[in-house]
């Protein structure tokens, strides 16, 4: 239930008017963003959806609330999550089924970490269907492994904006906080060197086979994702004003 606007401050409900002025002229999107992890995808995804007004949905960010809040779901979630290994499909195809009836999905979404699986990718398919809509495009965040370990293990996040830092490639102005809202940053548990080998794993085996599947559908474009963030964005601004 939206909140009593009485309440909301002048400022928040301004900022939400021109929000949405500028949103109505934006088209439709339904986007899929697949790569490794540490491609880059959770980095470019609030600047996506910022620019072209779509929900991000990442399945891994749900399923770590979930977990935090021990919810069934996450009590059912943990010890995969915890190995590198992925959850079972039943569970993150609930999870986004519901998430794409929310409000702020309505000009479409990106999706990010989802689908992980070809079982994934097919009930997603059904879903948008039955909803009389499609995926637009599929952005392939490409790079090699030996990248990939550095890029993870020094990485910091902003839980509540999805807002990615590096120790390294992009420090907070001050250690450990987020240069916006001054809130506490973390880091994920699986963020190691040793999860993230079955991670790369269950990328390689089971991920991978969801870009051959979307190729056949001619909505797949490959993004280098090695360079650097500004030069990424550019590729996926480009691909999506295409
Ligand atoms: P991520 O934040 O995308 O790296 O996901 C973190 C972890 O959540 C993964 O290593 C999996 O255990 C689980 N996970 C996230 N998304 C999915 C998905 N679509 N299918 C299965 N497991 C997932």
């Amino acid at each position: 239930m939206a909140a009593n606007l009485e309440d909301v401050s002048s400022i928040d409900l301004m900022t939400e008017l021109l929000r949405r002025m500028k949103c109505s002229s934006k088209r439709d999107e339904r986007l899929i963003l697949v790569g490794p992890p540490g491609s880059g995808k959770g980095t470019q995804s609030p600047l996506i959806k910022d620019e072209y007004c779509l929900c991000h949905l990442a399945t891994g960010d749900m399923l770590r609330a979930a977990v935090a809040a021990k919810t069934p779901l996450g009590v059912k979630a943990k010890e995969a999550m915890e190995k590198g290994e992925l959850v079972s499909d039943d569970l993150v195809v609930g999870i986004i089924d519901e998430a794409l009836n929310k409000p702020s999905c309505q000009k479409g979404f990106i999706l990010d970490g989802f689908p992980r699986t070809v079982v994934q990718a097919q009930k997603l398919d059904e879903m948008l269907e039955k909803r009389g809509t499609k995926i637009d495009k599929v952005l392939n965040f490409a790079i090699d492994d030996a990248i990939l370990e550095e890029r993870i293990t020094g990485r910091w996040i902003h839980p509540s904006s999805g807002r990615t830092y590096h120790t390294k490639f992009a420090p907070p102005k001050a250690p450990g906080v987020d240069d916006v809202t001054g809130e506490p940053l973390i880091q994920r548990k699986d963020d190691t060197a040793a999860v993230l080998k079955s991670r790369l794993e269950a990328f390689h085996r089971q991920t991978e086979p969801v870009i051959d599947y979307y190729a056949k559908k001619n909505v797949v474009t490959n993004i280098q994702a090695e360079k650097q963030p500004m030069e990424v964005s550019e590729q996926v601004h480009k691909t999506l004003s295409s």
